[in-house]
C-alpha cells in the first residue's frame, strides 16, 4: 500500500500534491544523519545512525529546507516545493 493511502489521502488529491517531502539520493548520501537530526518534525522518525534516513512521516514536512541546508553533500537531499508554495521561495 502506498504511503498516501496509509494516511488516508487519495492519490492525486490536493493534500497529496501539497505534501512533497525531501528526496534522498542514496548514491550520494554518506549516512551522516545530520538531516534527520536537524529536522524539527518527525519526518525522519526511526532513522538509524549510519544508514540512509527514511522518510517516515512525509506529511509532517513543512518545507523549511533545514535538512537540505545542513547536508554536507551537494545533491544528496533535495526538496520539492509544492507548486502553490513556490511564491514563498526564491
Ligand atoms: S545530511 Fe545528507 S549525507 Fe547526511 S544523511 Fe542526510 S542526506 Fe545523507
Ligand atoms: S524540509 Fe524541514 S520539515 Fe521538511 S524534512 Fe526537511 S527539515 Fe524536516
Amino acid at each position: 500500500m502506498a504511503d498516501h493511502q496509509k494516511r488516508g489521502w487519495p492519490a492525486g488529491s490536493r493534500m497529496e500534491m501539497m505534501n512533497m517531502p525531501p528526496v534522498i539520493d542514496i548514491d550520494r548520501c554518506t549516512h551522516c544523519g545530520l538531516c534527520a537530526d536537524m529536522c524539527s518534525e518527525d519526518v525522519f522518525y526511526g532513522s538509524q545512525k549510519k544508514e540512509v534516513p527514511v522518510v517516515s512521516y512525509p506529511k509532517e514536512c513543512w518545507h523549511c529546507n533545514a535538512c537540505v541546508n545542513v547536508c554536507p553533500v551537494e545533491g544528496a537531499i533535495s526538496l520539492r516545493i509544492p507548486l502553490p508554495m513556490l511564491v514563498c521561495y526564491k
